[in-house]
């Protein structure tokens, strides 16, 4: 059967590059990164080295840089760090972020009894960036969690203008930019984040592996007790293939970014033109998306709504309704909650999300099988 994979970001595939380089480090680097003879050095001189190559490529020190095994377990870190060790008081986050953030955040309100202000969100999935600022007047000592590029809908947020609203002595800023490392630029001199939380298998890397951006004022908590790895900070044995894994993705991703973008757009606006050929009445969800990211009310039926990821998947096509881990579920997806209206709400929402392994031919074979729906 034919398969064609449109669910670029709930994980993606992973480059053959990383893949040797994977095993070539399972194989000659199988040392314990903490043992003092040779065997450990070189372990442990691959996971520096892969720690610098990161740091390099966003702009930051190595030693700002911790590895975790994902993102959520970085976001549950530093969330419950700010209220428990920092004296935050009070969480500013949207409703459009990922589970990873909301769920931590309830967790602290019930646990901590912190106070938790949500930003408004607007029809195109934007925010309203000046209530953020009205919201920022308060003086409590504040943790803002706003999300780069959202994983549903593909709507970009102004980070630079988040981190610069969040400049004034009580208030951090962390970042889930989960669905831009290794897909756009990102500067950590120019942007002045204190967290920042992402993970390999988004950008053609293993799963299983992340890693947190701390500013270096900013002394944590540990997250693991046990072993002194991380700084002490996340105790046990790195994954030094994971982490060797993850930093060739990434480079490969910048040495790749500027044609692999560019293909990628191109395939989305192809797309999105076809769609509106088939289905005249398509809608997209958002404004202002990012490259690889297409969210589209399509105008089916409410029973075609209910086979819609069936269909698709009986004809070898992955792609999403809401985000991964409700796609199997009716409920509807808290994104598009936030933006649709109930109308549109009870229409099938498709996301197709793309990366440069796709092709127009993929693209097409998708229509087709939505109009045999
Ligand atoms: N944040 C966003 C925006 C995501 O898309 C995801 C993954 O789906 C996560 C957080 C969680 O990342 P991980 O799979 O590393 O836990």
């Amino acid at each position: 059967m034919q398969k064609v994979y449109l669910d670029n970001a709930a994980t993606t595939p992973i480059r053959q590059e990383v893949i040797d380089e994977m095993v070539r480090v399972m194989q000659t680097d199988f040392g314990n990164p903490s043992s003092t003879h040779s065997s450990g050095r070189s372990a442990k001189a691959v996971m520096e080295t892969s720690r610098k190559t990161i740091a390099k490529l966003l702009h930051c020190s190595a030693s700002e840089i911790v590895f975790t095994s994902s993102a959520t377990e970085a976001t549950n870190w530093i969330l419950r760090n700010a209220v428990k060790d920092f004296g935050v008081k009070r969480i500013i986050t949207s409703k459009v972020e990922h589970h990873a953030t909301l769920y931590t955040v309830k967790a602290l309100e019930e646990e901590f009894g912190i106070t938790v202000d949500f930003v408004n969100v607007n029809t195109d999935g934007s925010l309203d960036y000046q209530q953020l600022f009205e919201l920022l007047q308060d003086e409590t000592k504040t943790l803002v969690s706003l999300m780069h590029v959202n994983n549903e809908t593909g709507v970009v947020h102004d980070v630079a203008k988040i981190a610069s609203l969040c400049q004034v002595p009580h208030v951090l800023f962390h970042c889930d930019t989960v669905q831009s490392v290794g897909k756009s630029v990102i500067d950590l001199q120019q942007l002045p984040v204190d967290f920042l939380v992402s993970s390999a298998h988004k950008f053609h890397g293993p799963k299983g592996i992340g890693f947190a951006f701390v500013r270096k004022s900013l002394v944590l908590q540990p997250l693991l007790f046990g072993g002194e790895q991380e700084k002490g900070w996340r105790a046990g044995t790195e994954a030094v293939h994971q982490i060797a894994g993850m930093a060739k993705a990434l480079e490969l991703a910048y040495e790749h970014m500027e044609e692999e973008t560019k293909y990628i757009a191109n395939l989305k606006l192809y797309c999105w033109a076809e769609l509106q050929a088939a289905f005249p009445q398509a809608k997209p969800n958002g404004t202002n998306t990012f490259y690889n990211i297409l969210n589209v009310v399509l105008p089916f039926s409410a029973e075609k709504t209910a086979m819609i990821l069936f269909n698709l998947d009986m004809k070898g096509i992955a792609v999403s309704r809401g985000s991964a881990c409700q796609s199997g579920s009716i409920k509807p997806s808290h994104v598009l909650a936030e933006m649709l209206s109930d109308a549109d709400l009870v229409k099938p929402s498709l996301r197709i999300s793309f990366s440069h392994y796709n092709t127009k031919a993929d693209i097409d074979y998708l229509i087709k099988a939505l109009q045999e729906v």
